[in-house]
């Protein structure tokens, strides 16, 4: 008898986000090694490249905003036909003397980086996402963490290198951590030691947990926060809020979970009305009633996530694989530097 341990199955399509991964952390780990800087979009060329054929993108030719070139639009879509959006941004997290750095306050011609992301996944009607790019586990290891970690700290854990977060969490906070820095001594007792960074990066994904088995979040606090927050003819949105999302849904869920700890954690006096979408301007969702909550977010978060998931790819998906020489919709072109399409 051998003692040898069964493989797990894993899906076609997370092996390709492991392989990707650890291809894209060992170049970093190539180029650190070199004294040279790794740079997102060269990061997300290699990453991309790396999950075909199991996944399909097509880079664009740059459009003339870009000055980091390292937007792209994603699609999860399931065998059901359903699909999920996020307009995913590229962001190095590199040391700096003896700390770490994200270029979060980056500007361009037409105001902050952050803004724009937001407003182009406005533009795009999706949620906003980071990924972030933060070298091999010799780079990393130097990356300290004062918050609980169940098995590993958390920039031990496999494929750290590459991680997403949505946008909304890091936006509030960068805008934390400019409280914090302008609140008086009085009150500084209260607000105690913060450091943005190690707080996204805590609360950031590996991106290749998203195709991983199983993920699904089950804390107790998670399900009490929801079913407060869920209101009348929310039936379709209750059943996503519930264990065992597959798909395209298990995606969204995981999004939408990660906004919602940042919220849970968040006093919210007032109850908002509940957003109601009309489907004749954006065909085609999934949900058209959804919680106003904001959770400090300056919007309602369960709209700005949910809106993403669809009942299939929209139209200009399709004309983008189609004939990616010339066949790039303007709209796609002039605002995101690529596409992805996951099929789960
Ligand atoms: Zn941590």
């Amino acid at each position: 008898m051998s003692a040898e341990q069964p493989v797990p199955y894993l899906p076609p399509v997370h092996r390709a986000f492991l392989r990707a991964t650890a291809a894209a952390e060992k170049e970093m780990g190539f180029l650190v090694a070199q004294d040279v800087m790794f740079e997102e979009e060269y990061i997300t060329t290699l990453l991309c490249s790396r999950l075909v054929p199991e996944v399909t993108y097509v880079k664009f030719s740059k459009k003339q905003e870009s000055q980091v070139g390292g937007d792209y639009l994603w699609w999860w879509v399931d065998r059901g036909g359903e699909a999920f959006g996020c307009l995913v941004q590229a962001k190095v997290i590199h040391r700096k003397g003896r700390g770490w750095k994200i270029g979060f306050h980056h500007e361009t011609r037409t105001g902050l980086q952050m803004d724009q992301l937001l407003a182009s996944s406005d533009y795009f009607e999706v949620p906003a996402a980071y990924t972030f790019y933060v070298g091999d586990d010799a780079y990393r290891s130097t990356m300290k963490c004062s918050k609980r970690h169940q098995v590993v700290s958390c920039h031990q854990r496999q494929g750290a290198g590459v991680t997403i977060l949505p946008a909304l969490n890091a936006q509030r906070t960068v805008e934390n951590a400019k409280l914090r820095a302008t609140a008086p001594p009085s009150k500084l007792p209260f607000l105690g030691g913060f450091d943005p960074i190690e707080d996204v990066f805590h609360h950031a994904e590996p991106l290749s947990r998203l195709t991983a088995p199983g993920l699904a979040n089950d804390d107790p606090a998670f399900i009490r926060y929801y079913r407060m927050r869920l209101g009348q003819g929310m039936n379709g949105l209750r059943e996503l809020l519930t264990p065992g999302q597959i798909g395209a849904r298990k995606v969204a869920r995981f999004m939408t979970d990660k906004l919602a700890q940042q919220a849970a954690g968040a006093f919210e006096t007032a109850v908002l009305p509940d957003v109601h979408v009309d489907q004749t301007e954006v065909g085609g969702r999934v949900f058209d009633t959804l919680p106003g909550a904001r959770g400090h977010f300056g919007r309602s978060f369960f709209e700005h996530v949910l809106r993403g998931l669809r009942t299939g790819l929209p139209d200009y998906v399709e004309a983008a694989l189609r004939n990616p020489a010339d066949g790039v919709p303007a709209q796609l072109a002039e605002h995101v530097d690529g596409l992805v399409v996951v099929y789960l």
